[in-house]
């Protein structure tokens, strides 16, 4: 069974660990840095990116994250943690851990929009999708390498950059457990990759 960590230092971290077990493996919250090493996969989730930056410098997490990503191991954004993933974000000079092609805005649905639900189409992983949109971002672009999985309004959604995986919306707020078992699957594929 894989053991997939999530990044415990604010927001909706206990629905992703609840998300994690129903897809069948081993979930763990991590807010030492030394538990990266125990892992095998990371969910980043949402919360707000700006206080996760703050604790992530505050507890030393940058170094750590920026290796943990360059072993190859899977990492899962949700929300905040999207934003937290991107290369680039509009209005910012600089990225947070900066990892996956992509551009994302802040808080781009709007203020009268502020949560709501939309049913989504996700390549490889559901028609049917119910996601819950909360001050979402959204990708504003993506490189070459980067497969689009959702789009809602023609805004893309959710995306993969071969071990990053990213969604603007919150898949552990519902019950259906189909992202969050796509990416514990990403898990398994690279923890057998790396054991070969
Ligand atoms: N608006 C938040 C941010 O910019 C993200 C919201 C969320 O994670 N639900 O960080």
């Amino acid at each position: 069974m894989v053991k997939i960590g999530v990044l415990g230092l604010q927001g909706a971290v206990r629905e992703h660990v609840k998300s994690i077990e129903a897809a069948g493996a081993e979930a763990v919250v991590v807010k030492k840095t030394e538990q990266l090493s125990d892992i095998d996969g990371l969910i980043l989730p949402g919360g707000e990116s700006t206080t996760m930056r703050r604790l992530i410098d505050k507890y030393e997490f940058m170094e750590p994250l920026r290796k943990f990503a360059d072993s190859g191991k899977p990492m899962f954004g949700t929300c905040a943690g999207l934003i937290l993933l991107a290369k680039n974000i509009v209005g910012y000079a600089e990225p947070h851990l900066g990892l996956m092609d992509i551009t994302v805005e802040r808080n781009s649905f709007g203020r009268q929009r502020e949560s709501f639900e939309a049913e989504l189409m996700i390549s490889n992983i559901a028609d049917d999708f119910i996601g819950v949109f909360i001050r979402a971002p959204h990708i504003v672009e993506v490189s070459e390498d980067v497969e689009i999985l959702a789009k809602h309004n023609g805004r893309i959604v959710a995306a993969r950059q071969n071990q990053y995986l990213g969604c603007s919306f919150h898949p552990e707020l519902t019950d259906d457990h189909r992202i969050t078992a796509y990416f514990v699957s990403m898990v398994e594929e690279s923890k057998i990759k790396n054991l070969a």
